[in-house]
């Protein structure tokens, strides 16, 4: 993807974020409240969040150019998210701003013992997002090397998005989070299907993280998906890793090894690197342990943007 100018420097390809983006309003209890209790808290944190808006974030402190394409409400929390967004450099002229719609919220509650948690997620203008508006930002679409979506905006902004970005010869990556049923026109538009454990067995049917032999479910699931038409797939598997699957063959790639203090959002961190480092024309095995290096940081570290590294943070391997 790398092309030269003509002092034949290398410019690096832009990323364009198809998704979301969410005020996350995070109480902090001991356990979670039973039905029609009321619980004394520990603390509340408020933090913007939404895959879309993670990922944007993640990929932007890690080097890339980045635009985000998405449908933001301007009542309560809008302008706040992006504005956030604006700070990380992330440009916003794709961004469809709606003054008469709400913004995505996420009520999250969480018990100190045990990790446990509860989410009542209301999309609001993520749920707003179309077809039409992706042709909007065609131009922008047009211009990235690297599109990314997630699954928390309409199937059909995201298709639109992905039949501009093949139209361009760009690099297409969906992220199947949260999991649902995938149409196979996606599916045939897509270079990088991105998934976890959770997501890869539900939508392959290959039942995971029963025995010990997490890979190789991985590696059954990652073929099911991949005879739907997608090029690679790559399942990420928490502490152990990911691994990266094409019709003809698979790698392991093992994580970091770190101390887990908040694992939220590890997955949109390791995301967020990949497609930079796919922007940056690495090869597809570089691109992966580029995000797993920035994930296994983020890992260590509480909060979910908040937690994501600035590329210098990577050390010299990936300076
Ligand atoms: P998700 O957040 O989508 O559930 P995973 O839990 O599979 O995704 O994590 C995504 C990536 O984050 C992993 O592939 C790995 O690189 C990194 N990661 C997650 N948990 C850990 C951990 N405990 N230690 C080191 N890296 C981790």
């Amino acid at each position: 993807m790398m092309t030269k100018n003509v002092d034949g420097q290398a410019i690096r390809a832009r990323v364009a974020v198809v998704g979301s983006i969410n005020m996350d309003m995070v109480a902090h209890s001991t356990r979670l409240p039973a039905p029609g209790e009321t619980l004394a808290g520990e603390a509340f944190v408020m933090a913007p969040g939404g895959k879309g808006a993670n990922q944007a974030v993640a990929a932007a402190r890690l080097g890339a150019a980045v635009d985000f394409v998405a449908r933001v409400g301007m009542r309560q929390y809008g302008p706040e998210l992006l504005q956030a967004l604006q700070i990380e450099g992330i440009a916003c002229e794709a961004v469809m701003r709606d003054a008469k719609a709400l913004p995505g919220i996420a009520v999250i509650m969480v018990a100190s013992k045990g990790g446990e948690n509860a989410i009542v997620y209301i999309p609001g203008s993520n749920a707003d997002l179309s077809a039409a508006d992706v042709a909007a930002a065609a131009p922008t679409l047009r211009g990235a090397g690297v599109v990314v979506a997630q699954l928390e905006v309409p199937m059909g902004a995201i298709q639109a998005a992905f039949e501009l970005a093949r139209g361009a010869g760009s690099i297409t990556v969906l992220n199947a989070a949260p999991a649902q049923e995938l149409p196979e026109a996606l599916l045939g538009l897509t270079d990088w299907l991105v998934l976890n454990e959770t997501e890869a067995s539900q939508l392959s049917g290959v039942p995971m993280g029963i025995a010990d032999d997490t890979r190789e479910q991985a590696r059954r699931a990652a073929q099911i998906l991949l005879k739907r038409g997608v090029k690679q797939v790559l399942v990420t598997l928490g502490s152990d890793g990911a691994l990266l699957c094409t019709a003809d063959l698979d790698q392991h790639f093992p994580a970091r090894a770190v101390i887990a203090v908040d694992t939220v959002g590890a997955g949109d961190t390791l995301v967020g690197g990949l497609v930079a480092g796919l922007a940056e024309g690495l090869t597809s095995a570089d691109a992966v342990c580029l995000g797993q290096a920035a994930a296994a940081i983020a890992v260590s570290r509480s909060g979910v943007q908040s937690a994501m590294p600035q590329r210098a943070e990577l050390g010299a391997e990936f300076a």
